[in-house]
């Protein structure tokens, strides 16, 4: 059996990259599994510990880092975030597509060490700087200084996208999904996956 893709989704905070990712993982055709991050960042309102992330200590995951847990890993406003290594390679493995929702050195880190023909790389850019402050504005989870913060990191996110397969612009979210759903489609026919 041929090794599954992985599919990398980044783009600024607030762009809706947690939208698109729940609409294209509902297609089956694409035979997705969510990679779920370990993360010091405390939940949000809804979000699920095993499900959204697993949020953990700071020592927990110092110790994780220790032990070369990760596939990457980046420090984010304050917080660390990391994709668990074995469970990635594991499902690809298995012939499963495995997709990551991570920040831009995150990819960095996949990308030089992925050598693979399997991977496949999405920034999903916002329609205008306006919107993106109005969508992390809405979400009301962050203190004013934080929010600054995620948007100054956003804006610089967007000058460095030079490594990416494909820049998606999220002016709809059904168009944007859409995209991405056909630009994986087209990589599993071209790599012969789907057989
Ligand atoms: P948030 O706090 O908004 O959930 O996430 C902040 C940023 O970290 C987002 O850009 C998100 O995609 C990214 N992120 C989430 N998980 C990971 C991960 O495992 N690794 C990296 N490098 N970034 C992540």
């Amino acid at each position: 059996m041929e090794k599954g893709l992985l599919i990398i989704l980044s783009g600024p905070s607030g762009v809706g990259k947690g939208t698109i990712r729940k609409r294209i993982m509902k297609n089956d055709r694409l035979n997705l599994v969510y990679s779920i991050s370990m993360t010091t960042r405390a939940p949000r309102n809804m979000e699920v510990d095993g499900q959204d992330y697993y949020f953990v200590s700071k020592e927990e995951f110092q110790s994780n880092i220790e032990n070369n847990n990760f596939l990457e890993w980046a420090e984010f406003v304050g917080n660390r975030y990391g994709t668990p290594k074995d469970k990635v390679e594991e499902l690809r493995v298995q012939g499963r597509n495995v997709f990551l929702e991570i920040e831009i050195n995150g990819a960095e880190q996949v990308l030089s060490k992925v050598k693979d023909e399997g991977v496949i790389s999405f920034f999903l850019m916002p329609p205008s700087i306006k919107a993106l402050e109005k969508r992390i504005r809405k979400r009301k989870s962050e203190p004013e200084e934080i929010i600054h913060e995620r948007l100054e990191k956003g804006k610089k996110e967007m000058t460095m996208t030079r490594d990416y397969d494909h820049i998606i612009l999220n002016d709809r979210v059904g168009r944007a999904a859409h995209k991405i759903t056909r630009l994986i489609l087209k990589k599993i026919h071209e790599l012969n996956l789907n057989k």
